[in-house]
């Protein structure tokens, strides 16, 4: 049998299975006490970055799921070129802090679950006015909606078994949209 051709072995993953990857580390991070908000991040078929929120446990506001995957996958890729696209799936829709950073990163697809109407960044940087002094920087491609019902229950079952703080009340609101 002839070895395999590099084509061969690369099978990209699906939007739906990204963001199910995502969800799945949501609900590692649900285990420890966090709000279910997993990410991760695949270039050629390959996860290069996952990470869950650690608002909780680490006691600070800069520790966003997605914000931690980007930054891992950061220190992986640096400035070198990439063969393949970069793509974000996060359950919970990215806020404007996220978004900017995977521009600042060149993300060019993101995939979410369910929307976060009080943060939520997708309608504010699709109208990011492209500069052709930086081409690169530009707003990747959004899809929301992947999974919805399922994140839906994760932020339920969070709202069912967290004590009542800051966090459990935001979860509220995204338990029933
Ligand atoms: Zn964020």
């Amino acid at each position: 049998m002839p070895p395999p051709r590099p084509t061969d072995l690369l099978r990209i993953m699906t939007p739906d299975e990204l963001v199910r990857a995502a969800i799945e580390v949501a609900e590692e991070g649900m285990a420890h006490g966090e709000l279910p908000i997993g990410a991760v991040i695949e270039m050629g078929g390959e996860i290069i970055a996952r990470a869950h929120t650690r608002d909780r446990s680490w006691g600070r506001r800069l520790v966003h799921a997605d914000l931690l995957a980007m930054t891992e996958a950061d220190e992986k890729l640096g400035w070198a070129p990439r063969p393949h696209p970069l793509r974000l799936a996060v359950n919970l829709e990215p806020c404007l802090m996220c978004l900017g950073a995977a521009m600042a990163l060149k993300v060019d697809e993101v995939y979410y679950g369910l929307d976060s109407p009080a943060d939520g960044g997708s309608a504010l940087v699709a109208d990011w006015p492209a500069s052709p002094d930086l081409p690169w920087y530009t707003p990747p491609a959004i899809t929301g909606g992947l999974h919805r019902d399922e994140v839906q229950d994760q932020f339920r079952r969070y709202c069912n078994q967290a004590p009542d703080s800051g966090f459990r009340t935001w979860a509220q609101t995204l338990r029933s949209r």
